[in-house]
């Protein structure tokens, strides 16, 4: 059955970008090679001229990188065939390859990475039909916080990425787009892992997206499950660093006892906690913040649920925004999505808070967090199985 997935669903595997890492790690763990995407352009400059070489030379390799998406030095043509010789030496595009990558009717482009260490993380590429075109990444491998519903949720957690392999998933998509004459204009913080459980790396991704790739902190959303102490560091640090990044609170249920039974991290902040944490944050950084509601038939999606959240969100004051999202059913939730979404929605407008319904991209190719690396995870251990099966006949 290997290659199952791969076939059935339309996956395509697709080579490379940082593949040479593996091979020189594996000739010689004595000089690593350099990722030019931990560069920024006074680091590629100082990389370059220590080589020797005119500092322009640097203007040259980031435009091949950043403008035309290029991976692989040796294409690199306006370069000495020297330089392009020894960058591949001594230097990669990036410390991650594509493993698979999932194209849905609607445009959505799934990609799935294979990090150095094997691990696999998701990146979702979505196109809407007004220009923009909006990159989901993740934040960590896998994810502690064990909502019930998601599908990174149900894997666990194995690590924490570095803030150069989040860039990194954002700063290769900006390529390929710019390659096609495109232009990547969002970012969201919604892939897999909680980013306030890996808050410097994720705070100083974003920052090099806003510098490095030039999309304006207003258009990057960085959405938590809910942690109250980092929420207040996080009205702080954009406050002091005047960053206007965006927030979005992931939801879904208006008691504790109903979110605690769906997202253990309710247990240990409440929804009291949650919202006081709020009010700071819009009271530090005069900001509105998203909240996001996955509507699940018959738990969350009643007229008087509605209510119950429109009230709750009283405090905020008009800076509260509700993004109601159908639910992805995933394979380890009973929950099934809501039909009622236009119902929930204009109850909570006639109650006074704004709220949109999120249109669901890449349906057909389960575009939810977690739900490509758990499907490819799964046929990776089948076929594990199946090896050690055949081994032992
Ligand atoms: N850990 C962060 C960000 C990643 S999850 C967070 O929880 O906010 C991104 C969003 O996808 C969150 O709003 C999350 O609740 C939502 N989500 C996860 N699984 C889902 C599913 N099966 N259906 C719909 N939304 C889901
Ligand atoms: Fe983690 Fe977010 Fe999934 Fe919850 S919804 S398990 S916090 S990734």
């Amino acid at each position: 059955m290997r290659g199952a997935l791969l076939l059935a669903s339309g996956l395509r595997p697709r080579a490379r970008a940082g593949t040479r890492v593996l091979s020189a790690v594996a000739r010689s763990e004595a000089v690593a090679p350099q990722n030019v995407l931990a560069l920024d352009r006074a680091g590629l400059e100082d990389l370059l001229t220590s080589w020797g070489e005119p500092r322009y030379r640097a203007k040259q390799v980031h435009d091949w990188v950043y403008t035309k998406g290029q991976t692989e030095f040796a294409l690199m043509t306006t370069l000495p065939k020297q330089l392009r010789e020894r960058l591949e030496r001594e230097a990669t595009v990036g410390s991650m390859s594509v493993a698979l990558e999932q194209c849905s009717r609607d445009g959505t482009r799934k990609r799935l990475w294979k990090l150095h260490d094997d691990h696999l993380i998701e990146s979702v590429l979505m196109a809407y039909d007004d220009g923009r075109r909006t990159a989901c990444i993740s934040s960590q491998v896998g994810c502690a916080m064990g909502c019930t519903f998601c599908a990174t949720g149900q894997m666990g957690y194995r690590r924490q990425l570095s803030a150069g392999e989040i860039f990194e998933q954002a700063a290769h998509l900006a390529a390929e787009l710019r390659a096609k004459d495109e232009r990547l204009s969002n970012v969201v913080f919604m892939g897999m892992g909680e980013p306030f459980r890996n808050f410097d790396a994720v705070v100083d991704a974003a920052r090099r997206i806003i510098k490095q790739l030039g999309i304006g902190a207003r258009h990057i959303t960085i959405s938590t499950v809910g942690l109250a102490p980092e929420i207040r560091r996080f009205a702080d640090v954009c406050a002091s660093e005047s960053l206007e990044l965006k927030l979005a609170i992931s939801l879904h249920q208006s008691t504790d006892a109903a979110r605690g039974a769906i997202m253990p991290v309710n247990r240990k902040y409440d929804l009291a906690t949650l919202l006081d944490a709020c009010e700071y944050y819009v009271k530090v950084t005069r900001r509105r913040i998203s909240f996001e509601w996955a509507l699940i038939a018959g738990e969350n999606d009643s007229v008087d649920e509605a209510r119950r959240l429109a009230k709750m969100l009283k405090p905020l004051r008009g800076k509260a925004h509700i993004n109601v999202i159908p639910l992805n059913p995933t394979r380890g939730y009973e929950g099934l999505p809501s039909a009622q979404s236009a119902r929930f929605v204009a109850e909570l407008n006639l109650a006074g808070v704004p709220a949109t319904v999120r249109t669901r991209r890449g349906i057909d190719i389960d575009a939810g967090c977690g739900q490509l690396a758990d499907a490819a995870s799964k046929e990776r251990r089948e076929a594990q199985r199946e090896a050690a099966a055949v081994g032992g006949d």
